[in-house]
């Protein structure tokens, strides 16, 4: 068994604020608290509507339940605890005589659809809420819920004379997405012990994770790109990779975690765009390294989903490596990607009424008269050459009355919620910062309560300040050393730090009292040209043009310097309200930017438009 390196804090031990601990508390109060919603979500396994559109309404409960459970942990939030508490014990008595919990009818179940999807999630639901629960008791209910819901699916799926295969699950993308049902196996065989799930496990493995090619062995081998596999949809293969990460940890065996690694990088090298998410055509791999300066076609591009999946795979990459590579991939797809997402300028989405695309009972995708407009608290798309945000609802599905509800909705919690975990996290030997960025944290896993307190906001990318109180203990604190940080610096008590560098950190070793430490670091505004248009990043932030500003659409007149910097003055936003915003000086005067996260959150406006690409002139 392989054990993690770092470990996210438990619930109380830590607490994100600034910018992204508020968009913590947004999901809490405009989503994750809201019983009616709850309630809905439980109730398609009642009333079994995935049955006529072979639909993915299954995957809501469990999805929003693994954010919330990660929500709660990132803030000991009681009275969200009890909201789920109710939840969990609400989807329990849908559970059939037979152990299923499925939101399709015995007639239509495991042909064709989602239902094995949907499956997974239930499994995932209870698992993360498993790692919250105080109740031994309905820990207890909840464990033998999921094995008799585990073994309906054993005795059915296999490639036994009277077995359904995978592939015959789902017709869509290649079965990965009932595949991807790998991880809750492995996790429910880690909590039993019981044979039968690793055996089950060990079959889809073996099986590649993708009914038209291996995806392990095309992972391994390294002689395609992921936008070049026979299958692209990029959600659902980052899914497998969740779930080959969790055997990994049984088996030990090294291939298991190259395939992965070698996933992220094949990703991160072809398909990672200047926000932090993966795929400009629809919702697939397509290159997106390169193809990210053209127009989206159909306003579909960087599915909010895709970018908080790819979070988690490098979460638990993190966690398992300790590798700080991969908490700069979190970095940027949340400070960019996943908050720019967050509908947290609270607009009604008038626009995506017209726009809820949902396959009707022919299975053909219509866009539903919504007779029950809502916000929604994530939007499921990510502009990036002039165009505005909030326009279509992915992975929509209508429900009773009207109501609607979508994928990436339900996803964006875990993100906002992982944000608030990763950024100090605990290692055998101490404590991790990843994120500068305001956070408090205290631990008595070393023995006697210790705190590191650290102050920063990360869209001004100036450094932190951290303050430790240690009580004399000796640990490592390791602070990590972004790869767009220069002059990277640390003083503990006005005095240059001694410490050693290692995967990514600076890990200082000593016996703490309560000492200052403060980390400096320079991080310009750079420029960065492709397919003859140019981009601005600081730091880990990447700006965007917003029509607030003023005319947006005129192509730009720059040189940099060095190739690459820029003369950018920082101002104050008069506008609207931006975490950080640069007046950039052009050979035709100067243009204003902000970071992308608040560039176009007034999406219900007529005009909305923003650009990170622009025309290089
Ligand atoms: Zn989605």
């Amino acid at each position: 068994m392989k054990n993690a390196v770092l470990n996210f804090p438990n619930a109380g031990e830590s607490r994100l604020y600034g910018y992204g601990g508020k968009l913590i508390d947004f999901t809490i109060e405009k989503q994750l608290l809201d019983e009616e919603k709850w309630a809905l979500f439980v109730e398609q396994f009642r009333i079994k509507l995935d049955s006529e559109n072979q639909g993915w309404r299954g995957e809501y409960w469990g999805k929003m339940m693994r954010g919330a459970s990660l929500t709660y942990r990132a803030t000991k939030n009681e009275k969200l605890y009890s909201v789920l508490v109710g939840t969990i014990r609400d989807l329990l008595s849908t559970q059939e005589k037979s152990g299923r919990i499925s939101t399709y009818t015995v007639a239509t179940e495991l042909k064709g659809g989602w239902d094995m999807w949907a499956r997974k999630y239930v499994m995932l639901g209870m698992f993360y809420f498993l790692d919250i629960c105080k109740s031994k008791a309905l820990a207890k209910k909840i464990v033998n819920a999921m094995k008799r819901h585990a073994d309906y699916i054993i005795k059915r799926i296999g490639n036994g004379k009277k077995q359904i295969g995978v592939f015959d699950t789902s017709w869509f993308v290649g079965g990965m997405n009932s595949y991807s049902i790998l991880e809750p196996f492995v996790k429910l065989y880690v909590l039993t012990g019981e044979q039968r799930y690793f055996d089950f496990a060990t079959f889809l493995v073996n099986e590649g994770l993708c009914h038209e090619f291996n995806l392990i062995e095309a992972c391994l081998n390294k002689t395609m790109y992921p936008y070049q596999f026979p299958q692209t949809k990029a959600y659902e293969m980052t899914s497998c990779m969740e779930g080959l990460l969790e055997y990994y940890k049984v088996t030990g065996n090294p291939d298991h975690l190259r395939a992965v690694e070698n996933f992220v990088d094949l990703v991160v090298e072809s398909d990672y765009t200047i926000i932090g998410c993966c795929g400009c055509y629809h919702e697939l791999f397509d290159n997106s390294s390169k193809t990210q300066t053209e127009p989206a076609a159909n306003e579909v591009m960087q599915e909010t989903c895709v970018t908080v999946t790819f979070l988690k795979l490098c979460a638990k990459l993190l966690s398992l490596t300790g590798n700080a590579k991969y908490a700069g991939y979190i970095e940027k797809s949340g400070l960019n990607a996943l908050y720019g997402a967050v509908n947290n300028e609270n607009q009604q989405m008038t626009r995506t009424g017209a726009r809820r695309f949902a396959p009707n009972e022919e299975g053909i995708w219509v866009a539903y008269p919504v007779t029950l407009l809502e916000p929604f608290p994530f939007d499921s798309y990510s502009p990036l050459f002039h165009d505005r945000r909030g326009v279509r609802v992915g992975g929509c599905q209508v429900m009773q009355e009207g109501k609607t509800y979508g994928c990436c909705v339900c996803i964006g919690s875990a993100g906002t919620a992982i944000m608030g975990l990763f950024a100090v996290m605990k290692g055998g030997d101490g404590v991790y910062v990843n994120l500068y960025n305001d956070c408090r944290f205290k631990t008595d896993s070393f023995g006697d309560k210790i705190s590191v307190d650290v102050y920063a906001n990360p869209y001004q990318s100036k450094g932190a300040k951290i303050n430790v109180n240690g009580k004399g203990q000796t640990f490592a604190l390791a602070l990590r050393i972004p790869d767009w940080a220069e002059n990277f610096k640390v003083t503990v008590n006005g005095e240059a730090a001694k410490g050693e560098e290692k995967n990514g950190y600076l890990i200082i070793n000593r016996a703490w009292g309560k000492d200052k430490v403060a980390v400096s670091f320079n991080a310009p505004v750079k420029m960065t040209v492709l397919n003859k248009k140019i981009a601005f990043t600081q730091g880990p932030i990447t700006l965007a043009r917003d029509c607030r500003f003023e005319d947006i659409t005129k192509p730009v007149a720059i040189t940099a310097r060095n190739g690459k910097n820029v003369r950018a003055k920082r101002i104050k936003n008069s506008v609207f309200h931006s975490n950080v915003a640069y007046e950039i000086t052009t050979k035709d005067g100067k243009i204003t930017l902000c970071d992308y996260a608040q560039a176009g959150k007034n999406f219900d406006d007529e005009q909305c438009n923003i650009t990170v690409w622009q025309e290089k002139k």
